[in-house]
């Protein structure tokens, strides 16, 4: 991307000025700007190697200070998806063991004060149980 060297571009000359001190750096700006141009992204996250805000380029993320594609961010969260999945079947089986404990323990139970403590912790173990439940476990 050429920039006319008019006042009317100063503010912008003169941050991309700055970038000509490094070459490679130049050249970077420069495709990230025409990929801008070309309808990709920016995103909030930065390269985990450089830190150069990372673009979108239809589904892929692209850094173009290294000049490669990002795969990190989106499999990770997969990953972190699948695993979070599988692992609700066997949260809601705890949690149902907790409510029958907790069930028995308040049934013998009989000072308010413990009560108190027992039904609040009931309270939170369906409220995790129907969390749950929205998840699809
Ligand atoms: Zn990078």
């Amino acid at each position: 991307m050429y920039i006319a060297s008019n006042n009317s571009h100063k503010g912008l000359r003169t941050s991309i000025t700055g970038f000509t001190m490094n070459d490679r750096k130049d050249t970077s700006v420069k495709r990230m700007a025409q990929l801008l141009q070309q309808g990709a992204t920016m995103l909030a996250d930065g390269c985990p190697k450089c830190g150069t805000p990372l673009l979108k380029v239809g589904d892929d993320i692209y850094c173009a200070m290294c000049d490669r594609r990002i795969v990190y961010a989106s499999s990770d969260e997969e990953v972190e998806t699948r695993t979070v999945k599988e692992l609700l079947p066997e949260l809601k089986e705890t949690l149902l063991i907790k409510l029958r404990t907790l069930n028995v323990l308040i049934e013998r139970e009989n000072d308010t004060e413990a009560l108190t403590k027992l039904a609040n912790l009931m309270v939170l173990l369906l409220q995790a149980l129907d969390k749950l439940k929205r998840m699809n476990a």
